[in-house]
């Protein structure tokens, strides 16, 4: 089977709502992937800020291998050691003796929990972001604040105001007593790796604690290492009331979680919520692998250096007009509308990026990345930039 036989029937048998991709992938190992005609990849992408530790990381591969032969699903009828002990972990990557964790399967349902735990402070009024990606269910869209995708689906909740991203004093007049949650990304990801000004994260916390509403930090993107520490916004020395996790925590495979502290930690009443497969036996496994490892291989420093570098030489290649973002995920904008154009030359070239707006294209590799393979991606960057300028 060629690439383009999986794509064409990809296409009669998949939804449109991805449109259809443009190569098949078979198999992968570490930061390269290879495609269904054995032309191999460097994946720095790492499915969309997913793979922390790459493809078939062999203490993924031993933990889940294990657990699925041992015991694979038992639903929240019951407990299970590896979901107590992630839970045990995440709590303690908080600070907050109170801290109590939620598990779901998704970013947009990490936050739909969120969105539910902030209705039992009784009140219902949100403050999010305009541009900022929380998730696509319908509860997640209306705190999405991007237009294009949400106008198909209204209506959706009402109550929700988008502000400036970045604009303290737009965030101040729209938050008040009647304010449930403030959900903001501590760098909004999908937006095109957008960092927010000096202060401004103190300063949503300074207008939630004046007028009481949670403040939720929407850690799906920056999670797990990726900027350092493990949610992203720790550099702020803030503490947030809610924390949402999701892509990097299963190590690939599907695992969100919503972390609430201090008092919001006891909003939720028995019955409140659910999910079937929330807080499954193998998925947390997978989990504590990827924590282990991130612990032991001190990845987190690695992911600064690695990405310190990265903004470095990257910002001197001709046709980067400012490249931006913290640790290994990093956004790069061009002086015009060629990020399409540019992913799709890097894929040619054997390089995994994606075009997160129409100027720039995001990066999001694995923390296990490699300096060999960071210095070839930018020296194929520049490459393609030549090519297409
Ligand atoms: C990807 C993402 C989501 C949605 O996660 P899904 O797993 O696709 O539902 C939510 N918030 C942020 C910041 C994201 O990057």
């Amino acid at each position: 089977m060629k690439n383009q036989d999986y794509l064409d029937r990809w296409t009669s048998s998949i939804q449109n709502n991805y449109g259809t991709p443009s190569i098949t992938l078979v198999k992968g190992k570490g930061l390269v992937v290879e495609d269904a005609e054995g032309k191999k990849y460097l994946d720095f992408l790492g499915g969309i800020a997913t793979n922390v530790l790459g493809h078939a990381h062999p203490a993924v591969v031993r933990a889940v291998t294990h657990q699925i032969n041992t015991l694979g699903h038992v639903s929240n009828f019951y407990a299970h050691p590896h979901v107590v002990e992630l839970a045990e972990k995440l709590k303690s990557f908080t600070g907050d003796a109170d801290a109590k964790v939620f598990f779901a399967q998704s970013g947009a349902e990490a936050n739909e929990a969120a969105l539910k735990l902030s209705r039992r402070t009784g009140r219902s009024r949100i403050v999010a972001a305009q541009g900022a990606f929380h998730g696509r269910t319908m509860g997640a869209l209306s705190l999405t604040g991007q237009p294009s995708k949400r106008e198909p689906f209204l209506p959706l909740l009402k109550g929700v105001k988008h502000v400036p991203y970045g604009d303290i004093e737009s965030m101040r007049r729209a938050v008040n007593k009647k304010t449930a949650m403030v959900i903001i990304e501590p760098i909004m990801g999908e937006a095109g790796v957008i960092v927010p000004p000096a202060g401004y994260l103190q300063g949503v916390r300074e207008i939630c604690d004046a007028t009481g509403a949670l403040m939720v930090m929407d850690c799906v993107q920056t999670g797990m290492g990726r900027t350092g520490d493990w949610f992203g916004y720790e550099y702020s020395g803030i503490t947030p009331d809610v924390i949402t996790l999701a892509k990097g925590l299963g190590g690939g495979l599907p695992l969100g979680a919503m972390i609430a502290l201090g008092a919001s930690a006891y909003l939720f009443q028995a019955g409140d919520h659910g999910s079937t497969f929330g807080g499954n036996p193998v998925t947390t496994a997978a989990a504590l692998a990827v924590i282990k490892v991130i612990e032991k291989d001190s990845l987190m420093v690695a992911a600064v250096l690695h990405g310190n570098h990265l903004l470095q030489e990257v910002a001197l290649i001709s046709g980067v007009k400012e490249v931006r973002g913290a640790g290994l995920l990093i956004g790069i904008e061009f002086d015009s509308d060629i990020a399409q154009q540019v992913s799709t030359k890097m894929l040619d070239a054997g390089v995994l990026v994606n075009a997160a707006t129409a100027n720039t294209l995001r990066i999001a590799p694995a923390l296990n990345v490699s300096t060999a393979q960071i210095t070839k991606f930018i020296l194929i960057l520049g490459k393609v930039l030549s090519d297409v300028e």
